[in-house]
């Protein structure tokens, strides 16, 4: 996988260097193919999957245009955390760019559930997170946890945080031919009572981060940063996913602003909410499902 700079406005777009002709996927809510395991981009038949830690650490890191070629239909896992992409950022370095940033400011509770899950967004003056997982195993059990949201608090609390799994559902989907690259290096894995990883945790609670991990990148596939609070319970990429169409459709929940220029100042985040009232004509450029 390369990561090349891309022009203001252009967005996170990925490339199946692979293919031949239009082989070319932007990160959009609108090209997700598929939420099970993973989140799968496609468009026009090419497809990439597993793009919600490389996703979550250029929301995370405050990078919003960039070209990722990838030479097969799948993102590398690495260590099963965004650590990995956020030292790359760090050691190639990012710059502003001339132009504003747009912000969706939610101004309306918005949420979804499938009857297990429930995932929503609350008025607030920044992004923050609070996510709660309830798992019954003994080593998980009940974990929650809140993110005030910014570059700083995503590379300290959440971007080391490695994916999980079960023994059980590693074995079965080997045997079905999945998830063949997954082993101890890239994941953390349970048996009934206990981590197998001989290392242990990196924090106590590393599962509930990973899941705010996962959800940073599946909603940035809105492509724009959102200013809201987050709030779910036993979620995943699926209704994290399900929760952006509905806020999509649900024009009335949220106002676009622009011109910041990047995170909000103290002067701008002090603001009443419906303060934030953008023009008709930036409104107008969010497409609607
Ligand atoms: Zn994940």
């Amino acid at each position: 996988m390369v990561i090349r700079p891309a022009a203001a406005d252009e967005g996170i777009v990925f490339i199946r260097g692979d293919l031949g002709g239009n082989n070319r996927v932007k990160a959009d809510v609108r090209n997700v193919r598929d939420t099970t395991l993973a989140t799968t981009l496609g468009l026009n038949g090419v497809t990439v999957s597993t793009v919600e830690h490389l996703m979550s650490a250029f929301r995370g890191m405050g990078v919003d245009n960039a070209v990722v070629e990838v030479d097969a239909p799948e993102i590398p896992i690495m260590d099963g955390s965004a650590r990995p992409f956020v030292n790359l950022f760090r050691e190639a370095g990012t710059h502003v760019q001339g132009k504003g940033r747009k912000l969706l400011v939610i101004e309306k509770e918005i949420s979804v559930s499938d009857g297990e899950g429930m995932a929503m967004f609350l008025p607030s003056p920044d992004f923050r997170i609070t996510y709660k997982i309830e798992f019954g195993h003994p080593f998980i059990g009940v974990q929650q946890y809140h993110l005030k949201f910014s570059d700083v608090s995503y590379e300290e609390e959440i971007c080391s945080a490695r994916t999980f799994g079960f023994l059980k559902d590693v074995e079965y989907l080997q045997a079905k031919g999945l998830a063949l690259g997954g082993s101890l290096k890239n994941a953390v894995v349970l048996d009934d009572h206990r981590i197998i990883n001989k290392e242990g945790l990196r924090c106590p609670d590393e599962f509930v981060k990973h899941k705010i991990l996962d959800a940073i990148g599946d909603l940035s596939l809105l492509g724009i940063p959102i200013i809201g609070h987050f709030v779910a319970c036993k979620s995943g990429h699926r209704l994290n996913n399900l929760l952006l169409k509905e806020l999509m459709v649900r024009r009335e929940c949220w106002t676009i602003a622009g011109g910041f220029g990047g995170e909000l100042s103290d002067e701008a985040a002090s603001r009443p909410i419906s303060s934030f009232q953008a023009p008709a004509s930036i409104q107008a450029s969010i497409p609607v499902i």
